[in-house]
């Protein structure tokens, strides 16, 4: 008897939303886990149809089918509509922000052996969209830190990190400045590591996290920020590993979760078949991990170092000649046949 299949939201989105999602499919249908994709428009593309980026029916679908795989999705630079982003983000309440960094053979880097997670909180700090202007030419923005939100994102650090062999969690911060908000961050981490003595636990500030980071990101396990940090730090971080075509994401909540790389929309290389779709791929792999498919999550990644390491199907940023759909039908040949 055939099993039923996975019913889950396609968002393709902007720019090379589409090619990257259109690969990712291929490589996650070679998988042989039947999958139904309810496909939906968000995004920049969304407005002339439904005069919004995010329609109503988006998060009625991912509210149904609890999981979701999404392309990028553009947001206009100081005007314009607020992020889908960070809206499905907050109407989801998908608190968590999983980022794995992990070197990849064949990947040129100044960078070897880099295996750390990124865990950010995404649902406020100064992404909660406050800010107003108080006089002409003052402007105030508001950074929301709540108790329950830290908790809940240290909680996850912690849990996650014992089951996937990670040793350390160390809390990234700037308490000595903002003494009220990230020391309230920090409170809620050090209470949570302390439910967790088999874990270690240290605290490192912002600044000093990005020079350490880039002397030694080896000294690091898994990070835990707040949602401005995590986001600054997530790109440095794929810098180590090849770039922002390498650094899959997840958004995870208690009762949805949405899977996209940590890269955007890149209007520089959409509609020539030149994106990396490796990022979505990967993110393709946390979703099967998700859905308790790890062995099917442990074929795309293996697929995908063999592609890389065999070095004949590479996209541009990786310094090859090879085309999205080259490189992800290579991978998805490699999963059928695993
Ligand atoms: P970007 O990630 O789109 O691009 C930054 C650089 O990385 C560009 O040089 C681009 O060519 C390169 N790059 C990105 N993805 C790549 C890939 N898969 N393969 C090869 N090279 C890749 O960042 P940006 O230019 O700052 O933002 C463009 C748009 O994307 C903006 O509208 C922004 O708001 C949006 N954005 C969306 C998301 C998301 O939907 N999750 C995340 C970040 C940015």
């Amino acid at each position: 008897m055939s099993r039923p299949p996975y019913t889950v939201t396609l968002i393709p989105g902007d720019g090379i939303g589409p090619e990257v999602v259109a690969a990712t499919v291929r490589v996650l249908t070679a998988t042989g886990i039947p999958f139904e994709w309810e496909t939906q428009i968000a995004g920049a593309g969304a407005i002339g149809e439904f005069g919004t980026p995010l329609p109503p029916r988006v998060l009625e679908s991912i509210r149904r089918n609890k999981v979701a795989l999404k392309g990028p999705t553009e947001t206009p630079v100081a005007t314009g509509h607020r992020s889908v982003n960070v809206e499905l983000r907050k109407q989801l309440d998908l608190y968590a922000n999983l980022r794995p960094v992990e070197s990849l053979p064949g990947v040129k880097s100044r960078y070897e052996r880099v295996d750390l997670v990124v865990v950010r909180e995404n649902t406020e700090d100064l992404y909660s969209g406050l800010e107003h202007v108080v006089v002409p030419g003052v402007v105030e923005s508001l950074k929301i830190i709540t108790e329950k939100a830290s908790t809940r994102i240290a909680q996850f650090a912690f849990d996650y990190a014992r089951p996937h062999g990670r040793k350390k969690v160390t809390a990234v911060h700037k308490a000595n400045i903002m003494k009220l908000s990230d020391g309230l961050f920090l409170d809620c981490c050090r209470r949570v590591a302390k439910e967790h003595p088999d874990v270690a636990y240290e605290e490192v500030i912002v600044d000093n996290a990005c020079m350490q980071l880039v002397l030694d990101p080896q000294r690091f396990d898994v990070l835990l920020l707040e949602n401005l940090y995590g986001d600054i730090v997530s790109d440095l971080c794929a810098g180590f590993v090849g770039g922002l075509g390498m650094a899959p994401g997840a958004n995870i909540g208690v009762s949805a979760a949405l899977f996209e790389a940590v890269h955007g929309s890149a209007p520089d290389l959409a509609g020539k078949n030149l994106a990396n779709p490796i990022a979505l791929i990967l993110s393709g792999a946390l979703m099967l991990d998700h859905l308790r498919e790890h062995d099917a999550a442990g074929r795309v990644r293996q697929a995908v170092r063999a592609v890389l390491a065999e070095g004949h199907a590479l996209t541009r940023d990786l310094g090859g000649a090879a085309g999205t759909t080259e490189i992800a039908e290579a991978i998805a040949r490699r999963v059928q046949a695993a």
